[in-house]
């Protein structure tokens, strides 16, 4: 519930003409005193609502677009991470095809390696036996050398292959390690593009939601400016699930709680020390109200926008 002490006589005055240039007079037809005070309080409830939500539009819009560039970014990300996670699963699998390609090979050579071994244990035999023959001896000496060399050849080639195997195995591995990295990192990133766009449709909604505007009878629910996510133009503090209020000397920004109380009690502070003065005695219920010299401080004091372009819901207060 707005509080009825809100806003400065001044700011009032400022947007509702109707009321401030209709001054009570003995010539023209008065309504009632109580109605001309609910049409006031009403006309100040909808511009504190109007401020307060003009406010939160600016600072949900400007949300949105950052969070729309930082969707983007992410979304090139993902989809840098998502190529690189192709290429190493292409060439893992490629990896893969070259082991069972080798493990083939292998299985060959120590195939060979086998027969040569047993050749030249027939060799190694027949050399001891005939070795002390002349002739016979030389010549299976010769057999002998040829057979221990082919059998080593063989030998150097099982393990040419079995290493060839094991040097692919350690890259595939790392190759994996850094699949996984890659594919955690890429739901890592799906999973803020998800918040992201979470966020930006809630604040899609809550803007929507302020745009209807307050209800044409005050006995209508107003829509809810409590519990809100926003940044506070005093303290800079982004406050969550507070009530955004706007600042009396500068109704287009919003306050949080603690900044818009504290002013509160400075003002009433100086009110009571005598530094602000009320110039007439029927503003008395609507608060402050600047005198001449304090209207300086207003350097831009917000106008009503014009007639022909309204937003929905400043059509109430004109
Ligand atoms: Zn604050």
């Amino acid at each position: 519930m707005v509080q009825s002490s809100i806003i400065s006589a001044h700011s009032v005055n400022a947007i509702n003409p109707l009321i401030t240039q209709s001054p009570p007079s003995k010539t023209q037809p008065q309504h009632p005193k109580h109605m001309q005070q609910a049409l006031q309080a009403r006309q100040k409830k909808v511009q504190v609502y109007t401020w307060t939500v003009e406010a939160l539009q600016r600072q949900y819009q400007r949300r949105l677009c950052e969070d729309r560039l930082l969707a983007q970014k992410h979304e090139q990300e993902w989809a840098r991470l998502h190529h690189h996670r192709q290429q190493l699963e292409h060439t893992i699998s490629d990896y893969t095809q070259q082991i069972q390609a080798h493990e083939t090979a292998l299985q060959a050579a120590r195939a060979h390696a086998q027969q040569r071994q047993s050749k030249y244990h027939t060799r190694q035999r027949q050399f001891h036996r005939y070795a002390k023959i002349p002739m016979l001896g030389g010549t299976y000496k010769q057999k002998y050398l040829r057979a221990q060399k082919k059998n080593q050849v063989a030998e150097s080639d099982v393990a040419a292959q079995r290493h060839g195997i094991d040097h692919i195995k350690d890259n595939r591995t790392a190759l994996v390690r850094q699949l996984q990295q890659q594919t955690g990192d890429e739901e890592w990133v799906t999973l803020l593009l998800d918040d992201l766009k979470t966020r930006m449709a809630l604040y899609e909604t809550q803007m929507a939601h302020w745009n209807q505007g307050p209800p044409d009878d005050d006995d209508d629910e107003w829509p809810a400016l409590h519990d809100i996510d926003f940044e506070c133009a005093k303290c800079m503090q982004f406050v969550r699930q507070d009530h955004p209020r706007p600042d009396k000397n500068r109704p287009t920004d919003i306050l949080c709680t603690a900044c818009y109380q504290g002013a509160r009690t400075s003002m009433i502070i100086k009110k009571k020390l005598g530094f602000l003065h009320h110039n007439s005695p029927t503003s008395s219920s609507l608060s402050l109200t600047p005198s001449s010299s304090r209207q300086s401080s207003f350097v831009n004091p917000p106008s009503p926008p014009p007639k022909d372009n309204l937003p929905p819901y400043s059509k109430h207060v004109l």
